[in-house]
């Protein structure tokens, strides 16, 4: 094609404002307004004028590029965030979004977030009151420790911790737990950034109390625990028992933290899977400051929970740091609630990550059972095969729970699992033996109809 030719074919794409004009995008123009219309009628145009200048393409006709204007339009209007459907099986899936919420906590967002609330106000006093108060009480409660702190995330839980108590000062970990727990956090470099020098004891392997109570001097500032929460170490190992370092720290007047990570208040051996470490427990065993995430297996929202000492939890309130890690009133809202059900003895019905973990292996594969043979009746060679879910969110590393998954045999799973995350709603499986499988575990029930829907869809 000449320059000429290719001039002539960019004349003959529509202006600007014709296309905006296009009956197609009447509709979704007045839902989204003119800006967020004009961008994707530019969008759309600039990618055919180039299309046509390369000579890659012909003229796309008027109606082809409202189309492609609406479909734009709306792809910008849904923004890049969206609820996504988990066929994974994977529970706490980081990449996912971790915890989905219980009703309960959503609705105490909701009611928060609609108006204005006492988030830092003593009603009571009519003056200005704390943000920590309102999950200080149940947190104590729920764990034992004298008093609670709630910041952004786990991460920055530990970080605060370090910084507040150990700046300038030593602090003395097994190499065992100098771990990397993933998303760039690593306990060596938080420790270094926190200005805390790092005092690493013991081997990879083993650990001995006396390899800890050797390196305390003057300048240790604390003993850190920190739980390898994604990987497991077997063979020719020791650790030191939580409780003989708390006892050695006395002696010594040296406070104990234990980043617990997940941590949990329930005990998941119930639950067929090994025993991940209960809050409740570090707590007994003396620990001065137990560190855990919200939205690992506790269920709630994203948040870093400190509890312990009310000495030390009063000096970390104090510090700076506390301030740009602090919470807004949505989370502590939805944890509230979450730590509630807790309370109320209902954490394993009413929190989803509990109820999934929980879920009989009958009710999930009369569920994958519904699902195959709703795909068969649509054309889809769906079968209900054995599988195995996991806890996943760096929680219980190869720990499984058996599954009763939907496998959808294809000669290309890739496309297959490529057209479900392009849908609407998302759905994102998992590829197994060159087949998809569909985990009905971690899809909510209420989802099962979209995400047959989309299955379908997916398939043409
Ligand atoms: C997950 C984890 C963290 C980080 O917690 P976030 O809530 O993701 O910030 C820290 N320490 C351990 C041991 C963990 O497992």
């Amino acid at each position: 094609m000449g320059d000429e030719t290719r001039g002539d074919a960019r004349r003959r794409l529509p202006g600007v404002d014709r296309l905006l004009g296009h009956p197609t995008l009447a509709g979704p123009l007045a839902e989204h307004g003119r800006e967020l219309a004009l961008d994707a009628v530019r969008e759309v145009l600039a990618e055919a004028r180039a299309a046509a200048a390369d000579g890659r393409a012909a003229v796309p006709a008027a109606d082809a590029l409202a189309a492609a204007a609406a479909a734009r339009l709306a792809a910008l209007a849904r923004g890049t965030l969206a609820a996504a459907i988990n066929a994974t099986g994977v529970i706490i899936h980081t990449n996912l979004g971790r915890a989905p919420l219980s009703d309960a906590a959503r609705r105490a967002m909701d009611a928060v977030a609609a108006g204005y609330s006492n988030l830092e106000y003593d009603l009571a006093a009519g003056e200005r009151g704390s943000r920590y108060i309102h999950a200080d009480a149940l947190l104590r409660r729920l764990t034992g420790a004298e008093a609670a702190l709630v910041v952004n995330n786990n991460a920055g839980a530990v970080f605060l911790v370090l910084s507040a108590l150990a700046r300038g000062r030593e602090v003395v970990i097994s190499r065992g737990q100098l771990v990397e727990i993933g998303g760039g956090f690593r306990i060596p470099d938080v420790l270094r950034q926190s200005g805390a020098q790092l005092v690493e004891v013991g081997t990879t392997n083993r650990t001995h109390l006396r390899d800890y109570r050797d390196a305390i001097g003057p300048n240790t500032a604390l003993l850190l625990r920190v739980h390898s929460s994604n990987f497991k170490q077997i063979g020719f190992t020791a650790e030191v028992a939580l409780a003989d370092m708390v006892a050695l720290g006395r002696e010594h007047g040296v406070p104990v933290v234990d980043d617990l990570g997940s941590g949990s208040l329930l005990d998941t051996a119930r639950f067929g899977i090994s025993p991940e470490p209960v809050v409740q427990e570090s707590i007994a065993a003396g620990a001065d400051l137990v560190t855990f995430s919200g939205d690992k297996l506790l269920g709630g929202p994203q948040a870093g929970l400190i509890v312990g000492r009310a000495a030390l939890i009063a000096s970390l309130r104090q510090h700076p740091l506390t301030r740009a890690l602090r919470v807004d009133k949505s989370t502590l809202a939805a944890l509230q609630a979450t730590l509630l059900h807790y309370l109320r003895g209902e954490a394993e019905t009413a929190i989803p990550v509990w109820r999934m973990l929980a879920a009989p292996l009958d009710a999930l594969a009369a569920r994958a059972g519904n699902y195959a043979a709703h795909l068969r009746a649509a054309g889809i060679p769906a079968t209900v095969v054995a599988a195995a879910s996991t806890v996943g969110g760096g929680s219980l590393p190869g720990e499984t729970v058996p599954t009763r998954a939907v496998a959808l045999t294809t000669d290309r799973p890739d496309a297959l699992a490529a057209a479900l995350r392009a849908g609407q709603p998302p759905v994102i499986a998992r590829i197994a033996d060159d087949r998809l499988l569909l985990d009905p575990r971690t899809v909510a029930p209420e989802e099962d109809a979209a995400l047959l829907a989309a299955v379908v869809a997916a398939w043409r």
